[in-house]
C-alpha cells in the first residue's frame, strides 16, 4: 500500500516552521505497514494543491494532506479539495456544534470564522478532532477502477497526531497487505557508524530482502533500526531475533540499549544498581553532563554533584590541577582529564569521579589539537585513566557528543569491574596513567 504525504503551508516552504508532521506521518504510517511513496511540501495554495494531487491519484492508495484546513482565509486546502472532486461545500450542524460545545466549556462562543470550520465538502466525512476545533476530513476517490483514500488533517501537530491515531491507523490497518513485519531499535554509543558497519557485517543477512539495517547517527550515539519480515507475524519475530543475535554476537559491547531507553537512565540504574557514587568535573561540557544526569528521576542515589571547571583558575583551585601541568600539557590533555576526575572525587568524596576537557570550537583549534578534541577522564577506587576523541566542527554538537561517550565511558567501567575479562576497547586511543 502506497501512501503519499502532502504538508501544505507557506510556514514550511520558508523555513519558519520545522515540518516535522512529515518525518512523524512518515514513521508512523510506515510503522502501520504503508509504504510511503513522496512527501511533497506546498504553498496555502489551491492550484498547487491539485497539480499534486494529479500525479499522486494515479500511483498512491492514500493521500494524507495536512494543513491548511483552519478558519483563517490563507487555510485554502478544505476549498481547494472541494473543488477538485466537485464537491459542493455544506454546513454540517453537527460539527458545528461541536464546536460550539469546546468554546462553551470556556465560557465563550465561537467566533464567526470558525462556522467555516463546520463546512464540509459533500460525499467526505467528518474524522472528529478529540483536541482541537478543525475536524479532519476523508474521501474515497474514485481512480480508473481503483479507489484512493484522500484524508485532510489539520497542521497543528498535536491535532493531526490525534486523528491519525483515532481515525486514520485503525482504516489502514484494514486496507494493509503487506507482509507482517518487526522491527527493533538498538542503542549503541562509543564506536563511529563506519566501524559498527565493518564489524557487524551483515553481508548475509541482507542479501535477503526480508532484512533490512538502518544506521542513524546522533550525538546520542548510532541508532541501528533493524526490520524482519516474515509470511507470518511468529516468522517475522524469529528472523528479528536471529538477526538481533547476529549483531548482538558482533558488536554487543557497543550496544547500551533498545528503543527509547537513555544512555544516562541505564548508567544510572547501574551505579544504583551497585550502591556506587559519582562526581563530575566538567570543561568543555560546561554543565551538559550533570543535565543528563539529572534527567533521570532519583538521579541523586549515586549523583552527589559536579564542579564547572571552565577556566584553568578554577580547575587548579577547587580541583587541584597542578598549574604546572596545566601549563606543560595544556587544559585539553589527557594529564588534566585525569587530574580533574581524581581532584573532583576526592573533594566530593565519591566512587568514581568523571571528566570532560577539550576544544568545543567553533574556535581555538591549532593543527595539534584540532577542534573536537576532547579527553574524557575517569577515576575510580582502582585506576584512573582517560580517553581521546576528535569529534567535528559544531560547538554544541560536541558538547552533547563528549557527554554521551563520558556516559558510555561510565558503562563500560561497569562492566569491565562487573566481568573483568569482557572489556571492550573504545574506538579512542586510551591513555591509562596508573
Ligand atoms: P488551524 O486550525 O490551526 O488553522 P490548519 O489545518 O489550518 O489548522 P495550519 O494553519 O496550516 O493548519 O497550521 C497550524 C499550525 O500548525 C501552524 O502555525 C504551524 O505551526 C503548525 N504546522 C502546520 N503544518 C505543520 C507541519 N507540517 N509540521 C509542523 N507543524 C506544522
Ligand atoms: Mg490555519
Amino acid at each position: 500500500m502506497r501512501v503519499d504525504i502532502f504538508t501544505v503551508g507557506d510556514e514550511l516552504l520558508i523555513g519558519q516552521v520545522v515540518n516535522t508532521n512529515a518525518t512523524w506521518l512518515g514513521e508512523q504510517l510506515n510503522t502501520s505497514g504503508a509504504r510511503i511513496g513522496r512527501v511533497v511540501t506546498m504553498a496555502d495554495n489551491a492550484q498547487a494543491i491539485q497539480a499534486e494531487l494529479d500525479r499522486s491519484l494515479e500511483a498512491a492508495d492514500v493521500i494524507i494532506v495536512s494543513g491548511g484546513i483552519g478558519p483563517t482565509h490563507d487555510d485554502v486546502t478544505r476549498q481547494a479539495l472541494a473543488d477538485y472532486f466537485g464537491a459542493e461545500l455544506c454546513f454540517d450542524a453537527s460539527v458545528f456544534q461541536r464546536i460550539e460545545e469546546r468554546y462553551a466549556a470556556r465560557g465563550q462562543s465561537p467566533p464567526e470564522s470558525n462556522r467555516r470550520l463546520a463546512q464540509v465538502p459533500e460525499g467526505f466525512e467528518v474524522l472528529p478532532n478529540p483536541i482541537g476545533t478543525a475536524p479532519g476530513l476523508l474521501y474515497m476517490a474514485s481512480v480508473h477502477d481503483r479507489s484512493v483514500l484522500v484524508v485532510a488533517l489539520p497542521g497543528v501537530p498535536s491535532e493531526l497526531k490525534a486523528i491519525v491515531q483515532d481515525h486514520v491507523v485503525p482504516r489502514l490497518k484494514d486496507k494493509v497487505t503487506v507482509a507482517p513485519s518487526a522491527q527493533r531499535t538498538m542503542l549503541t554509543a562509543g564506536i563511529r557508524e563506519s566501524d559498527l558497519q565493518d564489524a557487524i557485517d551483515a553481508t548475509e543477512f541482507l542479501s535477503h530482502d526480508h532484512f533490512a539495517l538502518a544506521y542513524l547517527p546522533s550525538s546520542k550515539g548510532v541508532r541501528l533500526r533493524i526490520t524482519a519480515q516474515g509470511s507470518t507475524r511468529q516468522e517475522a519475530r524469529a528472523r528479528l531475533e536471529q538477526f538481533e543475535d547476529h549483531i548482538r554476537a558482533r558488536v554487543g559491547g557497543y550496544v547500551y540499549g533498545t528503543g527509547t531507553e537513555s544512555l544516562e537512565a541505564i548508567v544510572g540504574a547501574l551505579l544504583r544498581a551497585e550502591g556506587r557514587t559519582l562526581a563530575v568535573a566538567e570543561s568543555c561540557t560546561g554543565g551538559l553532563l550533570s543535565d543528563r544526569l539529572t534527567n533521570v528521576a532519583g538521579a541523586s542515589d549515586y549523583l552527589r554533584g559536579g564542579i564547572v571547571a571552565y577556566c584553568n583558575q578554577v580547575k587548579h583551585e577547587l580541583l587541584g590541577v597542578p598549574e604546572a601541568m596545566l601549563e606543560e600539557h595544556g587544559a585539553v590533555s589527557g594529564a588534566v582529564a585525569q587530574q580533574m576526575a581524581e581532584g573532583v572525587r576526592e573533594r566530593l568524596n565519591t566512587d568514581i569521579g568523571l571528566s570532560t576537557t577539550g576544544i568545543a570550537g567553533p574556535k581555538g583549534g591549532t593543527p595539534e589539537k584540532p577542534v573536537g578534541t576532547v579527553w574524557i577522564g575517569i577515576a575510580t577506587p582502582i585506576t584512573t585513566a582517560a580517553h581521546h576523541f576528535v569529534f567535528t566542527s559544531d560547538r554544541l554538537f560536541n558538547k552533547d557528543r563528549t557527554c554521551t561517550e563520558a556516559l558510555n565511558i561510565l558503562r563500560l567501567e561497569h562492566q569491565a569491574a562487573a566481568e573483568p575479562t569482557v572489556g571492550v576497547p573504545l574506538a579512542a586511543e586510551t591513555d591509562a596513567a596508573k
